[in-house]
């Protein structure tokens, strides 16, 4: 079997497996994705909701985040983790989005990367989950550990990998590789993988 049909393999599997994928961050517009994919590093999607659903009442513009006091935002995402960090890129982010992009969240990779906190992967979901453009695959910690164990590729970086599965992937295909993996990487494919249970465990290279 090569790497292209394993991949159409896999998501066959994984589809009829998974009615729905997720929970993810849940969110109504751009600037709420971005907000919510910044804090979900290092932190549950459940929390993340959690924090963001009185967040988001309160701060609704890029320019809300930009005049944000910071010591308060650090405490409004403290749970989060990073918080400090975090709150920073909030801010930071919220003024380059008012002051360069007109309040809005740009639809561009390379504005995407000009913004702070705003790494590859975040800047891949941005444009697939909001604006429905797919220019490249968003490699998560749970895309990292189950790719590798699929035995499609044996990258050492999330942006290596990325390279390599655009080159087995569909454009389409890239969101929905991003979230299955997300979600069987939750249930089955865990730290200590459920090969036992798992759809996958005939075509699967750990397993085979
Ligand atoms: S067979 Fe095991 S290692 Fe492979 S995807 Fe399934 S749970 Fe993960």
């Amino acid at each position: 079997m090569t790497k292209k049909e394993k991949v159409k393999k896999i998501l066959q599997l994984l589809k009829k497996e998974y009615k729905t994928v997720g929970p993810f961050i849940q969110w109504s517009n751009e600037l709420e994705l971005l907000v919510g994919i910044i804090l979900s590093a290092q932190c549950t999607d459940e929390r993340v909701n959690m924090v963001t659903k009185e967040l988001f009442q309160k701060y609704k513009t890029a320019r809300d985040y930009a005049n944000a006091d910071i010591s308060e935002l650090e405490k409004e995402v403290y749970s989060t983790g990073f918080y400090k960090s975090k709150a920073r890129a909030l801010k930071e982010t919220g003024k380059i989005i008012d002051s360069e992009f007109g309040g809005k969240v740009p639809d561009k990779l390379e504005d995407l990367l000009k913004l702070r906190g705003v790494s590859h992967k975040t800047a891949y979901l941005v444009l697939a989950k909001a604006y429905g453009k797919y220019e490249g695959l968003a490699v998560d910690t749970h895309v990292f550990r189950l790719t590798k164990r699929f035995g499609l590729s044996n990258a050492n970086s999330p942006i290596i990998m990325s390279r390599e599965l655009s080159k087995i992937i569909e454009p389409k295909n890239y969101l929905k590789w991003n979230e299955y993996c997300i979600t069987h990487g939750r249930k089955i494919c865990v730290r200590k993988p459920k090969c036992d249970e798992c759809v996958l465990n005939k075509i699967c290279a750990k397993n085979i």
